[in-house]
């Protein structure tokens, strides 16, 4: 079942400024994305060739981004694993780019790194972070989202403004279906994608037959044990290496970021999730103990043929001895007189 997420762009006014040059240096172009969930069904049946993804048209200029993760402590539809899930979510995309990377080159996007730091535990190691995370028991079935992620870019320079917030709702919009950690990791990760810039794609599944993360909707159902974890896409990946290809200068940022563009993957880039090392190995050993399996099961039943053959060749060796009797009587048998004349063709 799909849930679509409706998203809104609100030019919001630029925050007062002290004076008429700060105001001017800082004419912001607010943006508020509004990423919600409704229950009305997703379409599913977009094909993923002609797959496109459109960035927000921001960038941030370090490449070392911080992030505070502000858990929900003591409230009672708070689990405290969500602290965790959004964590690995974050640190996770670092791994997908590795093995992006490692494929497809854009080397320079490794130079990423993601801090994260816990509210109450450690933030001060985050000083004044640039992404904060927080969370919600449910945005309420009129907003209908499971995630949020608001972000403002400085007109004309393509700059993050700092903070950019996301909010995460720990129930789905009825408020009925907890998030299990797997959801609460696949929504994290799609808010984060919208963090570092990217919007929705255009397509629910990849080529390779998984979910688009960066979909506007979450392809799995809220709270289902079953779901999978999800990657960022190799077209989430390419997006994001032309957003921070400033990365390539060994200076760093200056000027200013791309517009808002709209991105498809190029010849000779796959269209697939791309799953940390740790993940592909660990699918590749269960495709492994599949194969496993299915050779003792084949073994099982080769044994089993084999057991049948020898007890019905036993069976027959012992009949064997009676046949072999009558097969020699007849055999041995009163010898076809041969006549001996004495008519020679001599
Ligand atoms: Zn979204």
């Amino acid at each position: 079942m799909g849930k679509s997420l409706q998203t809104t762009h609100n030019t919001t006014a630029p925050s007062s400024g002290k004076s008429g040059l700060a105001l001017r240096m800082l004419f912001l172009l607010g943006i508020l994305l509004v990423m919600t969930t409704s229950f009305n069904p997703a379409s599913n049946t977009h094909a993923a060739t002609g797959a496109e993804i459109p960035t927000e048209g921001g960038t941030w200029t370090n490449p070392a981004i911080s992030i505070v993760i502000t858990p929900a402590s003591n409230m009672p539809w708070f689990e405290a694993s969500y602290t965790y899930d959004v964590n690995y979510a974050i640190t996770r995309w670092a791994k997908s780019i590795i093995a992006y990377t490692d494929a497809y080159g854009s080397y320079y996007l490794r130079k990423l790194s993601f801090v994260t730091c816990v509210s109450g535990v450690n933030d001060t190691l985050c000083g004044t972070p640039d992404i904060r995370v927080q969370f919600i028991q449910s945005f309420g079935s009129e907003s209908a989202g499971l995630g949020l992620t608001s972000l403002r870019i400085q007109q004309n320079s393509g700059i993050f403004v700092i903070p950019t917030t996301t909010t995460l709702a720990a129930y789905d919009p009825t408020n009925t279906t907890q998030l299990t950690d797997t959801d609460m990791f696949n929504i994290a990760s799609h808010e984060f994608g919208h963090a570092l810039g990217l919007n929705h794609a255009t397509v629910s599944i990849a080529d390779d037959g998984t979910f688009e993360l960066m979909f506007l909707s979450y392809g799995q159902a809220v709270g289902n044990p079953r779901n999978s974890l999800e990657a960022p896409s190799t077209l989430d990946m390419y997006a994001l290496s032309n957003v921070y290809d400033w990365l390539v200068n060994p200076s760093g940022f200056s000027g200013t970021g791309h517009f808002a563009t709209v991105y498809s993957l190029p010849p000779g880039i796959a269209y697939g999730s791309v799953y940390p090392y740790s993940e592909q190995i660990q699918t590749l050993q269960d495709s492994i103990n599949q194969l496993r399996l299915e050779i003792l099961i084949v073994a099982v039943v080769a044994g089993f043929l084999l057991a049948v053959a020898l007890v019905l060749g036993i069976l027959l060796a012992r009949k064997k001895p009676d046949q072999a009797q009558s097969v020699s009587w007849l055999i041995v048998g009163p010898p076809a007189p041969v006549e001996v004349c004495g008519y020679s063709e001599k």
